[in-house]
């Protein structure tokens, strides 16, 4: 294919996800001709949207693309590739980091790079971002709760009897179970109807606070702002000097075309944007944009995490929404270590198709009867950042995924502790499964941004230091992964970001 240079825009946004839906967000009023370029389509409102058999055992909305491990095997990721991007079929979990996450912290195995801002920066930006994703929340009941300058824009999700009672042993043990801030329109006159479903499904109603239906459908009622789906970016074109960025290649329909712009925002995701700029490399940049630091594509984090059922065999768990509660006493340790272990939330409910991958010699019968009485959580801990955890392209230019674990023992430290919590507040069987390498969900950290060109490729507004117009938003940005969920606080950065371009436009 040869590429034509057949179109213009002032800004190309790479990406209708969190980072980039958010510049859009940002930059829709400005006037400026702004080009969001998405591989994918917009996810289609259908019945299977709700299927757990159409979207666990088929995979009907999982990418069929297929990258390499660290050995060289081949697997399908679970990327979703989609107008919104990942949000489509998020868990709605929209917490903040805390403020020590922004600090550097000890670990275990090694202590965190601290960012180039601080939490207290970035407050009026998630305060912003809770708003735009419609967050539903209760201030003051978890105690490493970050300071706020305000409530949540709506209260938060009442608990289901089941989820009740935990939250009231683990109450009534000294614990501080909290309210799990969550972005689904459940509130009087909103649409969410508890569908039983939400984590990992994508919504039918349009309920679940994503990123097509809160940042890229408002943008697109300005008409300076235009999406273009089904447009594969395969990489940026610098101009002689190597320095700035003149045009963006894209395979599109099968036809391979470029189109030119002032300001290039790159937000396709932790591994598909650091992939784009290795892709891009060329004579002046020979180890790919952005790479003068050599830090592109490394540093790739991803959290531990497990999933637990916890099972009491006399009682079957109705509940619709389940994400209501979530603990943060041991987030830093709390009396059971002197390093952090990590957070634990409740997952959305499981079901027995979604059970069949883990358990196939298990009985559809018994797979079900589990699935009926258990409540199920997720315990997180963090990821460190380490230079050869790393996302490659082969000879071929296909991505090879090099997730070298971190931190593991802290983990698995808190696993037991909350598997012990779980039986003490009574679940007598308590079941768990850790995550594994093809379940990228919470991936970051592989352009990460900082305050020194040479240990960062970003500076602290996400601008590339080798490019002057090039900006990276996404949660690629990320220097630490603390032990929260990502997308807030990669919507906080990227409406921060944004907000900047906006103001000073005029320079590109
Ligand atoms: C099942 C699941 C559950 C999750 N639950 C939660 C949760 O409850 N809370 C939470 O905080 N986070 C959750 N996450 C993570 C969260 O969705 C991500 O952290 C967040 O979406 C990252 O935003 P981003 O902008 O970095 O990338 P994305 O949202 O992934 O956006 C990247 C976009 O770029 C597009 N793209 C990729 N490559 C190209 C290319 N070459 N050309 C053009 N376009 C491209 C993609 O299609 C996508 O639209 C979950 C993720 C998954 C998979």
């Amino acid at each position: 294919m040869t590429a034509r240079a057949d179109e213009s825009a002032d800004v190309v946004i790479i990406g209708s996800g969190v980072g980039g839906g958010c510049v859009a967000h940002q930059l829709a009023g400005s006037g400026a001709r702004i080009l969001v370029l998405e591989r994918g389509e917009r996810l289609p409102r259908e019945a299977q949207n709700w299927d757990p058999e159409a979207v666990f055992v088929d995979n009907r909305y999982r990418t069929t693309d297929t990258w390499l491990d660290a050995a060289g095997n081949v697997f399908r990721p679970g990327q979703f590739y989609y107008v919104g991007g990942h949000t489509k079929v998020y868990g709605t979990a929209m917490f903040r980091f805390r403020e020590r996450d922004f600090d550097g912290i000890e670990h275990a195995e090694g202590t965190t790079v601290p960012w180039p801002i601080r939490y207290a920066e970035l407050e009026p930006w998630y305060a912003q971002a809770e708003r735009v994703f419609g967050v539903h929340g209760k201030a003051g009941d978890d105690p490493t709760e970050p300071a706020r300058s305000g409530d949540y824009p709506f209260p938060a999700i009442p608990h289901e009897p089941v989820i009740a009672e935990v939250f009231e042993r683990m109450r009534s043990r000294g614990l501080h179970p909290a309210h799990m801030p969550a972005a689904i329109d459940f509130h009087p006159g909103g649409t969410c109807v508890r569908c039983g479903t939400c984590d990992a499904f994508p919504c039918r109603i349009g309920a679940k606070g994503d990123a097509e239906t809160r940042l890229i459908d408002p943008a697109l009622k300005h008409p300076n702002v235009r999406l273009q789906t089904g447009s594969l970016v395969t990489r940026l074109i610098t101009d002689d000097s190597g320095k700035r960025i003149v045009g963006v290649e894209i395979e599109r329909d099968g036809q391979r075309s470029v189109i030119n712009a002032r300001l290039f925002v790159l937000s396709a995701g932790a591994i598909n944007s650091a992939a784009i700029l290795l892709r891009s490399a060329d004579p002046k940049n020979p180890a790919g944009l952005a790479n003068s630091s050599g830090t592109v594509g490394r540093y790739y984090m991803n959290h531990n995490c497990t999933a637990i059922m916890a099972v009491t065999p006399w009682r079957t768990n109705a509940t619709r929404y389940p994400k209501t509660l979530t603990l943060n006493d041991y987030y830093f340790g709390g009396d059971a270590s002197d390093r952090p272990l990590g957070n634990l939330q409740l997952l959305g409910k499981i079901q027995e198709p979604m059970l069949r991958g883990a358990l196939p010699n298990v009985p559809k019968w018994s797979r079900a009867w589990l699935a009926r009485h258990s409540v199920d959580w997720y315990v997180m801990s963090e990821d460190l950042a380490q230079a050869d955890s790393c996302v490659r392209l082969t000879s071929g230019g296909k991505i090879q995924l090099v997730w070298k674990r971190s931190n593991l023992r802290a983990h698995q430290h808190w696993v037991d502790v909350a598997k012990k919590l779980l039986k003490d507040v009574g679940f007598p069987i308590v079941l768990s499964k850790p995550f594994g390498t093809d379940t990228p969900s919470h991936q970051c950290g592989t352009v990460r941004f900082g305050t020194d060109p040479a240990t960062s490729a970003l500076d602290p507004y996400c601008r590339s230091w080798d490019h002057e117009n090039l900006y990276v938003v996404d949660a690629s940005l990320f220097p630490s992964s603390a032990a929260l969920n990502p997308a807030l606080t990669v919507a906080a950065q990227a409406l921060r970001v944004g907000a900047h371009l906006q103001a000073g436009l005029h320079r590109f």
